[in-house]
């Protein structure tokens, strides 16, 4: 069995926790709306007056005047994910990370030891709120993203157990918005169709939904199906290290932004040098003036954690994989992933466990 578990509101709670004094006030962490900034999170009571996470600050402002304002700490947060994956260790080594609070967990081989997998939902739960002062979320299914679905429905502090011979009768009345992948577009198409709800698209035949939605379409049928054989990978290490950066005003001169690639470039290397990390896959991050986003990636001969490489691969993707017509940007990003260390590629060279290393 699987577990998704999702804090609630995890950068605002962490702040309410630390402060009691922002208890039942509207709290927004995130930039501030005279530096563009973008809300990172939302408490409950300033979801209230509609403000969400990646709302820009402007709109969260106008909204909810009277919000409380907390400029993120994104180190501190993710020492307080650290605890949390400690708590999930204890359980079990089989944590996929989705994000710093967010993961999946196969408990499955955890069960002898701590009890049914719900319970063991149940305990975590528990030591949360006595050891960290903090709520999560927790779905609990037999794949993937059942769990996920389950988890999302009753927050904040839900808990939605789904055995799995309940699964189609638990999927059955949910939006079709529900399923992953489903985005706004999509539902529309749906939508104008008359299929609302994942039994309805159940019913729906794969040569029709292969025609509306290409290869998406098999993968609808197979969630609506029920069908997910993803495993849960267990990463010790973070996914990709990556910075960005909006401007307090629109830029449209290369030179400029080039200066301001290299100082991203500069604060990721440090901190994959700091961690005895190399990546492979370079990312660049741009969003223009009218919000639209692009990522354009490139994967190294070999890793690196040297600026120097990693710049010139930053530098190509931002002169000539980026259209200029777009100018100007609101933000630039860099990222590396597919990252590793030298000395886990020794190890799996010579087939050793590497467990020692984590005691
Ligand atoms: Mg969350």
């Amino acid at each position: 069995m699987i577990l998704h578990i999702d804090m609630d509101a995890f950068y605002a709670s962490v702040e309410e926790r630390d402060n009691p004094s922002l208890v039942g006030k509207p709290v927004i962490v995130g930039g501030s709306a005279e530096n563009r900034g973008v809300v990172a999170a939302a408490n409950y009571e300033a979801r209230k007056f509609g403000v969400h996470s990646a709302m820009a600050s402007v709109q969260a402002r106008r909204l909810c005047p009277h919000a409380v304002v907390i400029k993120p700490r994104i180190d501190y947060y993710a020492s307080v994910s650290r605890q949390i994956r400690d708590i999930f260790e204890q359980f079990t080594p089989l944590v996929e990370p989705l994000s710093l609070d967010e993961a999946f967990l196969d408990v499955t081989g955890s069960e002898s030891l701590f009890g049914p997998s719900a319970e063991i939902g149940r305990q975590i739960k528990q030591r949360f709120r006595e050891e960290l002062r903090l709520t999560a979320s927790v779905g609990v299914a037999s794949n993937k993203f059942v769990a996920k679905i389950a988890s999302a429905l009753k927050k904040p502090d839900g808990f939605v157990v789904v055995e799995p011979g309940e699964i189609q009768a638990f999927l059955d009345p949910l939006p079709v918005g529900r399923l992953w992948g489903i985005g706004k577009v999509t539902g529309q198409v749906f939508e104008q169709l008359g299929v609302r709800t994942i039994g309805q698209l159940r019913q729906m035949p794969l040569a029709t939904l292969n025609d509306l939605f290409g290869s998406s379409g098999e993968h609808y049928w197979q969630l609506a199906h029920r069908i997910d054989d993803r495993q849960v990978v267990p990463d010790r290490k973070a996914k990709s290290i990556s910075n960005e950066t909006t401007f307090a005003e629109d830029i449209a001169d290369m030179e400029v932004l080039r200066a301001w690639l290299v100082e991203l470039v500069e604060q990721v290397a440090r901190r994959l040098r700091q961690h005895d990390i190399k990546g492979r896959t370079v990312e660049l991050k741009v969003r223009f003036a009218d919000f639209q986003t692009i990522t354009r990636s490139m994967t190294l001969a070999e890793s690196t954690n040297i600026t120097r490489e990693l710049l010139d691969a930053g530098l190509e993707l931002l002169t000539k994989h980026l259209p200029a017509r777009h100018l100007p940007i609101r933000l630039l990003g860099f990222g590396v992933s597919k990252l590793g260390d030298s000395a886990k590629a020794q190890l799996t060279l010579f087939d050793q466990p590497d467990r020692k290393r984590h005691q």
